[in-house]
């Protein structure tokens, strides 16, 4: 297992953020600075039970170290720029960095159609990086290119932004907002160690997702690894051919070495995947593309997440009719694959991934130009 280094570098570049810090990483800075280790439980309590924004509430801890932990470390989150409601409850927020870069969080209250989670849990779906250098045809994301990594302390924020706002504990999580979670995967893997540790927020492995567009390298390397986080493939495409059209990643890691590293996965896990196929008008709802996927599928005992398209300003793209949503549907269905038809949700507040941002992003870019 590729393993986070386990001690805080507080001296290069700008402060860690608190909230990336394991329970070793902060023994051994209190070691480093002359006070007792044992202070590192205390000390995540405030963070991540007590939700607290500053060590100067921290009232069990002398001064003398409230003062450290404010100079080696920010315990900032990210702040919201913009939150959308929509009609079915799901809730959207745009969130400001600390170098102003934009990301999008998404909370999804009642998802029965996601992963099996019962309808009174509150699922939330998080960005892994600014942007993203994968490029899919149908994805906002991808459309503004790449900026950078996320740290592990800003993807634990998001949960931490996600969970003051809603007055709730968050249930599940899909790693599936901007980016490719498996391209940032040192950050992805701290995080969800210490999304999932008591010490951290105590969300069970099997409550959280890794979507990825298909880095069968990574798969293979997070097969190995100790915590059972479940993972979907985004597929949206049965070929190489229709597949390539929309996702350049398939030219890299083309569906045979991408199938082969989705069968390690399996064996080494014992754990269902998930194909996601988002279904895009006379580009991959045909009956053939049905019945590839499921021969795909089918040895896999993958489950298949059929998402109707949903629309991106300035892309091409439509949405198929019902009645071609539910014929491919069946075809999954009469082949044995468990198959849902995920009606996306939050379709009124463009909560596909990467939209609000852009839209921001694009406004900025407007305001600049009228101010030259
Ligand atoms: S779908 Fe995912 S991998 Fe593809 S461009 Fe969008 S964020 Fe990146």
């Amino acid at each position: 297992m590729r393993s986070a280094p386990e001690s805080a570098n507080v001296s290069a570049g700008p402060r860690p953020f608190i909230r990336a810090q394991t329970d070793l990483q902060l023994a051994a800075w209190l070691n480093a600075a002359g006070e007792s280790s044992y202070r590192a439980s205390q000390i995540l309590d405030w963070v991540h039970k007590k939700k607290a924004e500053t060590p100067h509430v921290c009232t069990n801890l002398p001064a003398s170290l409230r003062k450290k932990l404010a100079s080696d470390f920010d315990w900032t989150s990210p702040s919201v720029e913009i939150e959308c409601g929509s009609l079915d409850g799901t809730k959207k927020l745009l969130l400001r960095l600390r170098d102003d870069r934009l990301v999008e969080t998404v909370l999804i209250p009642a998802s029965p159609a996601l992963y099996g989670a019962p309808s009174d849990r509150l699922t939330l779906c998080v960005s892994t990086q600014v942007g993203c250098a994968y490029g899919c045809r149908f994805c906002a994301s991808g459309l503004m290119g790449f900026t950078r990594n996320l740290d592990a302390g800003e993807i634990v924020g998001q949960v931490e932004i996600a969970r003051r706002l809603a007055g709730r504990r968050v249930d599940n999580i899909v790693f599936m907002g901007m980016g490719e979670p498996l391209a940032n995967y040192d950050n992805l893997l701290r995080a969800t160690r210490i999304l999932n540790e008591p010490w951290g927020l105590g969300i069970g492995a099997r409550h959280m997702t890794i979507s990825t567009s298909g880095l069968a390298p990574r798969i293979r390397e997070l097969a190995a690894e100790p915590l059972q986080i479940r993972l979907a493939v985004s597929l949206h495409g049965a070929t190489d051919e229709v597949r390539e059209r929309i996702m350049p990643v398939n030219r890299r890691y083309p569906i045979s070495e991408l199938m082969d590293a989705c069968h390690e996965f399996r064996a080494r896990r014992k754990q269902a995947i998930t194909f996601e196929f988002i279904l895009i008008e006379g580009l991959n709802d045909s009956i053939e593309q049905a019945e590839l996927l499921a021969r795909l599928a089918g040895p896999l005992q993958a489950k298949v997440n059929l998402i109707p398209y949903n629309t991106v300003e300035g892309l091409p793209w439509r949405r198929p009719a019902v009645p071609v949503l539910k014929t491919f549907l069946n075809i999954l269905k009469t082949r044995g694959i468990p198959a849902t038809l995920r009606l996306e949700k939050g379709h009124d507040i463009e909560a596909a991934c990467g939209q609000l941002r852009l839209k921001k992003e694009m406004h900025r870019g407007n305001d600049k130009q009228s101010a030259l």
